[in-house]
């Protein structure tokens, strides 16, 4: 492996994995692969450090224990922070997402600090689990096609005044607010609350942190075909469900 390789972290895949995130990271390194971009993928377990020199960070979701677990590992370790201020692309995905917050409710119905990363904050929603499909639009700014994914989660985030909302919902709950915003982003970290894996059925976000990571406008084109299929699929079941 070049010393130039692309290096993507995947952040315990032992706590944090639910609904087929571990997904994100294979679709991630395959879009860079089809482009002859060089990959050095590390997977970092629970009781490992944080490499600091990561260039994409993946996090994914998780139950409420293991959601706590990671919160005090990865705050013990310090690393991400520390890939965070040198500038590292961190894509997280429901429990990681408010992991990348202030501070969310655990496991102990306690309010538990996150590392601070997103300037959001999460609570434990009083209703019923946000749990469906979601459809949402993509900041503009991002330029990317609508958000296509699947939601299980108790928390409701709200944004800070230094968050964008990554989307705004057409159905779905997404961050579980009044303003039907789903998801946040500041600079390159990025937190969603849509499974599915989400890069399976949007890739165009993976090939988002790709350019970030590479620093380019574009990317040459791969065969999305079967993406297509699935995102096409998956919205119009879901549009139905919801009308
Ligand atoms: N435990 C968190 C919640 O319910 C996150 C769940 C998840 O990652 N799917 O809000």
């Amino acid at each position: 492996m070049s010393q130039n390789a692309l290096r993507l972290v995947w952040i315990y895949p032992d706590l944090l994995s639910t609904y087929g995130d571990q997904g994100n990271v294979l679709v991630v390194e395959r879009r860079a692969r089809q482009r002859g971009i060089e990959v050095a993928r590390v997977d970092v377990r629970s009781d490992e450090p944080i490499p600091t020199s990561g260039d994409i960070y993946l996090i994914g979701g998780g139950e409420d224990r293991p959601q706590r677990l990671a919160a005090e590992r990865l705050r013990r370790d310090g690393g991400l922070n520390r890939a965070a201020s040198n500038g590292a692309i961190i894509f997280s995905v429901c429990a990681g997402y408010q992991i990348l917050g202030h501070e969310f409710v655990n496991d102990l119905g306690k309010r538990e600090p996150g590392l601070g990363l997103l300037d959001v904050v999460s609570v434990r929603g009083e209703g019923s689990r946000c749990v469906g499909d979601v459809l949402a639009d993509i900041d503009p700014r991002l330029g990317l096609p609508p958000l296509t994914g699947f939601e299980n989660h108790q928390g409701i985030t709200r944004l800070g005044a230094t968050a964008r909302p990554f989307a705004q919902v057409r159905f779905g709950n997404g961050n579980g607010t009044e303003d039907g915003t789903e998801g946040a982003y500041q600079e390159t970290v990025f937190g969603t609350y849509m499974h599915g894996p989400v890069m399976a059925r949007n890739p165009h976000i993976a090939d988002l942190l790709l350019r970030l990571a590479l620093d380019v406008s574009t990317l040459p084109p791969v065969d999305d075909r079967w993406y297509e299929a699935l995102r096409e699929e998956r919205i119009a079941a879901a549009t139905e469900t919801a009308s």
